[in-house]
């Protein structure tokens, strides 16, 4: 990894928590909260879960919101040693976010991808939707982070928020670093249980992080495997089947191994196949599951989080923004 002294990474209260986000996201955020302490900010962007009308709730964001505080904690995130905190508990985000929307030409926001992807399925299109990436700038800038952990699909966000700091910076004295994007050549792109699309919550091909181990069992029972071991005694290819993929997650490279062998020669059926997974998966995630329990039973300690994670947030935020609020010339900056 390269050398980086702040980084902030976003996380949306929209649904639960699942193995392709695990596997992909928050096993490196947790490397990268080990190497910076404090420094390594995980931001739960609830004001943009505003901005997608198929997953906002207002009855269930709150929940929505401490849950997703849960599972990261659960699966690794200490906020111990890194700064866990809500978008909304730091309202210096929207603040920014607004003086950055009148510097930025709404040109450089209609090209985006994203904006043109999710608006297309829209009949009437929200400007916060628009503004969404102005947001993501602030979220990022307000902490002067230097470094953003993102996937492919991030990276036009993430080249406006540099070059809204550099604009900014132009106009008003160097004030932004320009940040650069973190991104995990080792973060699979995890397959769904269906084995057709990449594992996502909008496709419903998830297994969850916090998933009762009955139900995804159920479902890797019913998932699919290699056309060619129709019966019992037919060989297969492991390359072509979605398990051995999930194997290669989970399980040791002396069951890999194993398994590849006794599915080429037809030595393994793929029940017995599966159920090898799913012990292997569940040793990764019965732990993390033990420790989502115990914070459920415990509330206060998730919550007590948050609040210790927002307000060393809101100290460095409160400081960009009097730096902001005087360069942009505004009457008697507080
Ligand atoms: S034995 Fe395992 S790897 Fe081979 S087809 Fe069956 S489930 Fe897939």
């Amino acid at each position: 990894m390269r050398a980086m002294k702040r980084v902030l990474s976003g996380i949306q209260p929209t649904g639960a928590i699942h193995i392709g986000n695990y596997l992909g996201a928050i096993k490196q955020w947790v490397e990268i909260g080990e190497r910076l302490g404090k420094d390594a900010l995980f931001c739960i962007v609830d004001y943009h879960a505003l901005t997608n009308p198929d997953a906002y709730d207002p009855e269930r964001l709150p929940q929505r919101t401490f849950e997703a505080a849960l599972a990261n904690m659960a699966a690794g995130l200490d906020p111990e040693k890194i700064t866990l905190f809500v978008q909304s508990h730091v309202p210096e985000h929207t603040e920014l976010s607004w003086i950055f929307t009148t510097q930025t030409p709404v040109g450089d926001l209609t090209r985006m991808t994203q904006y043109k992807d999710k608006s297309a399925k829209l009949k009437s299109v929200p400007a916060g939707l628009l503004m969404y990436p102005v947001l993501q700038a602030a979220d990022i800038l307000i902490y002067k982070a230097d470094t953003v952990p993102v996937g492919e699909d991030q990276l036009q966000h993430l080249e406006l928020t540099r070059e809204i700091a550099r604009r900014f910076n132009h106009a008003f004295g160097d004030t932004f670093p320009e940040p650069k994007a973190l991104l995990n050549p080792k973060a699979p792109r995890v397959p769904g249980i269906d084995g057709a699309a990449k594992m996502s919550k909008s496709v419903g091909n998830t297994i969850e992080l916090l998933e009762e181990p009955k139900s995804i069992w159920e479902k890797l029972r019913a998932a699919p495997t290699d056309p060619a071991r129709v019966r019992r005694n037919d060989p297969g290819d492991p390359s072509r089947c979605l398990i051995f993929k999930y194997h290669t997650y989970f399980s040791p490279p002396e069951v890999q191994e194993a398994v590849a062998e006794g599915c080429r020669t037809a030595g393994i059926g793929c029940v017995d196949c599966k159920k090898l997974l799913f012990d292997r998966m569940m040793e990764v995630l019965g732990p993390i599951q033990e420790r989502a329990a115990e914070l459920r039973q415990n509330p206060e300690v998730v919550e007590a989080a948050l609040e210790d994670g927002a307000r060393r947030a809101r100290a460095i935020a409160q400081e960009t923004m009097h730096e902001v609020r005087v360069k942009i010339g505004l009457y008697k900056p507080y």
